[in-house]
């Protein structure tokens, strides 16, 4: 019985190995993509999150949600405030933000209000995406930043990470913290 509990929480997919010659798109989303997986091994729902300044990651961040017993604790708040606290100022406009889902509402109004210059997410969230999903908060219409969207990188194998994640809870209802199908705490 333990030995089944075990295996369902070890993550069946492998990291990527990005090359360090190439910092481009690809390469920051590779290493949010593989916080995910470290995410899956400590039982939270795969999300990982990194940002970038310059060529440089200056913040990265798993979920933690269940660890921390915080409903905050989202990969993209915690690498938020780690960002401001590495450049010594909160508003983040010279920075990037890559994370392997869509942000839900929360994530979505601190990426606006640490005025973040690009976010880079994987895969789509058409339930509480906040960047163009299920609604746009980036579209607010009195709001003084807009941070500049794009979508796809990693795409299928974030949202492949996040349904076998999603799956394995179910066929599992006793290891909490989700039983159901849909994406969440991300
Ligand atoms: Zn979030």
């Amino acid at each position: 019985m333990l030995e089944i509990a075990k295996e369902l929480t070890t993550c069946p997919f492998e990291k990527l190995h990005p090359s360090q010659l190439n910092r481009d798109d690809e390469f920051f989303m590779k290493l949010a993509y593989n916080l995910a997986i470290d995410a899956w091994n400590a039982d939270e729902v795969p999300v990982g999150t990194v940002i970038v300044h310059g060529e440089e990651v200056i913040a990265s961040a798993r979920n933690e949600t269940r660890i921390a017993n915080d409903p905050t604790a989202h990969a993209e708040i915690i690498a938020i405030t780690k960002a401001a606290s590495s450049i010594g100022d909160w508003r983040l406009n010279e920075c990037r933000l890559y994370v392997t889902k869509e942000p839900c509402p929360m994530c979505s109004g601190a990426v606006i209000m640490s005025r973040i210059g690009e976010v880079h997410y994987a895969a789509p969230d058409p339930k509480m995406g906040c960047l163009g999903g299920a609604t746009d908060l980036n579209a607010l219409p009195f709001s003084n930043h807009k941070a500049k969207v794009s979508s796809g990188l990693l795409s299928q194998e974030s949202l492949a990470l996040l349904q076998a994640y999603f799956q394995v809870k179910r066929q599992n209802p006793k290891k909490k913290p989700s039983s159901k199908v849909e994406i969440e705490g991300g």
